[in-house]
């Protein structure tokens, strides 16, 4: 199934809380770069320019959600971020948000869905 694709100014809005927990998602998980992450978030059908993302960046950063560095990857200098003990704490409750909102988000769903049996 695609993937309706992330482009007007309004979808941003609406979505920004979203990429920045995909953002601080997989700087838990390894360091990321900004653009490893545009190809990734392009992949979820969310199409940001690097004129969004790395402000994005910069301001999870300043947060103390992110911290960077310079790393130097096959001759090349990358900046690489990577969550702190902070993001890591942001995320783990986000977590359990996010699954209290997808619960009531689909939870019509679930009872307008014919039982089996
Ligand atoms: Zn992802």
């Amino acid at each position: 199934m695609k993937r309706p694709d992330f482009n007007s100014s309004h979808d941003q809005q609406l979505y920004s809380g979203l990429i920045r927990l995909h953002i601080l998602h997989h700087a838990c998980q390894e360091p990321i770069f900004g653009l490893g992450m545009i190809e990734e978030l392009r992949r979820h059908g969310y199409k940001l320019s690097p004129g969004t993302l790395y402000p994005l960046l910069h301001s999870m950063e300043a947060k103390s959600l992110l911290r960077s560095s310079e790393s130097t990857q096959q001759g090349r200098i990358r900046r690489v971020y990577r969550a702190t003990a902070s993001g890591r704490k942001a995320l783990a409750t986000a977590k359990l948000r996010v699954r209290e909102l997808f619960g009531e988000l689909f939870e019509e769903e679930q009872h307008a869905r014919p039982r089996k049996r």
